[in-house]
């Protein structure tokens, strides 16, 4: 009797992980066919400096818009794309919309940044400085207007080798954010060792961190060191008023989250921009 619970038990997992395979084969499949179908959108989340109280950068955050499914978020995706590898693809569509973007609103606004988000995979792909170039050859974004995210975690595969990539690229204007501040792999060494410009607090540490004593005394250290290491601080996930006040009185530099405003289509961030002028 055991032995043949054992033995449906492994039909069962066999089963299901034939399931589950053919079913990332397919959404990966589905999204090559995307990235040439222009299925992608990019939407954008304002930052806001607390200095002036207003939007000086957008996050581009990639959405897919699926013909029957309807909007996919990212982190359905993401990690398909990384696993396949039809990431860096996917990087070299994201690049070029954010530089194509940045030519549109240059007409409207003269020094809005926009932020966009690089997977550990693209980073280490040898390709990145060069579809990075092109883009921008063809765009001319000005000077220190794309502004990296990458995570704490492509510091794992050694500082040296990523410090080579990231020094190139700041030859080339771009300029570099820790996204997700805190919850990765985290060196405080290589914090001023690599060209980083800032760091982005997840918002595992800034959800009620008003009110909750062990967050703020973490989150008033983050900004504490970012500062005497000349680098700003942006906090991510900012909900609720108390929330922004608090941040404030630490001295944070710069805001993000659905308090302040959700991510949206660009004609909608366009006309966010606007109102504020
Ligand atoms: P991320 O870079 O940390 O982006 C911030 C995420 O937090 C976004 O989720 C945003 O919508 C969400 N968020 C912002 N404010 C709030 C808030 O107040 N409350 C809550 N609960 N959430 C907030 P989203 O757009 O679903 O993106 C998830 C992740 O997917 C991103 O995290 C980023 O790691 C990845 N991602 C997004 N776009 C791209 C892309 O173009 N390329 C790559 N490689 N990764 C991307
Ligand atoms: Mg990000
Ligand atoms: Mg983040
Ligand atoms: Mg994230």
């Amino acid at each position: 009797k055991a032995k043949e619970n054992g033995r449906n038990q492994h039909l069962f997992f066999d089963h299901k992980m034939n399931e589950e395979a053919e079913q990332k084969a397919s959404i990966e499949h589905e999204l090559m066919l995307a990235i040439k179908d222009d299925q992608l959108v990019l939407y954008f989340q304002p930052v806001t400096n607390l200095k002036c109280h207003r939007i000086t950068h957008a996050e581009a955050l990639i959405r897919w818009n699926h013909p029957e499914k309807g909007l996919i978020m990212p982190n359905d995706f993401i990690p398909i794309a990384e696993e396949s590898g039809l990431i860096i693809q996917l990087g070299e569509w994201v690049i070029d919309a954010v530089c194509n973007q940045l030519k549109l609103w240059q007409r409207v606004t003269d020094d809005l940044k926009i932020c966009l988000n690089v997977s550990p995979i693209q980073m280490m792909h040898a390709n990145l400085d060069k579809q990075l170039q092109a883009s921008m050859t063809r765009c001319a974004p000005p000077n220190g207007s794309i502004i990296i995210e990458i995570t704490e975690n492509v510091m794992i595969e050694g500082p040296e080798k990523i410090k080579e990539k990231l020094d190139a690229m700041k030859e080339m204007g771009l300029s570099f954010l820790i996204d997700d501040f805190g919850t990765g792999f985290s060196s405080m060494r290589y914090l001023k060792k690599l060209p980083f410009d800032g760091l982005k607090i997840d918002r595992g540490f800034v959800a009620n961190v008003d009110a909750d004593n062990e967050k703020a005394v973490l989150v008033q250290a983050m900004i504490e060191m970012a500062h005497r290491l000349n680098l700003k601080v942006v906090a991510e996930g900012v909900e609720r008023e108390e929330e922004l006040a608090y941040l404030r009185s630490l001295d944070c530099d710069y805001v993000q989250g659905y308090l302040l405003g959700r991510p949206m289509p660009a004609e909608q961030f366009l006309a966010l921009l606007t109102s504020q002028q």
